[in-house]
């Protein structure tokens, strides 16, 4: 499949990451738009979250855990933004599901 998430995942497309597990993968967004931008994608290809169904819940779960333990692990302890884009009008570029791990300055709502 042409996906570069899953390139990236599979070390396909060098990345440095973040994070990984046998679950997830980690890495800095391209094109950061907050001191920390970091992805967080399941290994396996799921299209978005509109695609995830009820046998992805756990996976789900996990992929908001390492959100919050990479947040410790930057040390974004006055807080930051999690948001997953879904679908042409949540504004969604690639059509493998990814968190965006937003911080390290004053977030505003709503989002644009
Ligand atoms: P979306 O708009 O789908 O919510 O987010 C996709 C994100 O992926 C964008 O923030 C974009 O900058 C990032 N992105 C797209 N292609 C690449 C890539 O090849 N490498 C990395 N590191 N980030 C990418
Ligand atoms: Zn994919």
């Amino acid at each position: 499949m042409d996906c570069v998430f899953c390139k990236i995942a599979a070390g396909e497309i060098p990345t440095s990451a973040v994070y990984q597990d046998e679950l997830a993968y980690a890495f800095g967004d391209i094109s950061p738009k907050a001191p920390v931008h970091v992805l967080i994608i399941p290994r396996e290809h799921i299209g978005s979250l509109a695609e995830a169904g009820a046998d992805k819940r756990a996976l789900l779960g996990h992929l908001m855990g390492v959100a919050g333990k990479i947040a410790r692990q930057k040390g974004l302890a006055k807080g930051y933004r999690v948001v997953v884009n879904t679908g042409e009008e949540g504004g969604q570029s690639v059509e493998h599901l990814h968190l965006h791990l937003m911080g390290g300055r004053q977030m505003t709502w709503p989002p644009g």
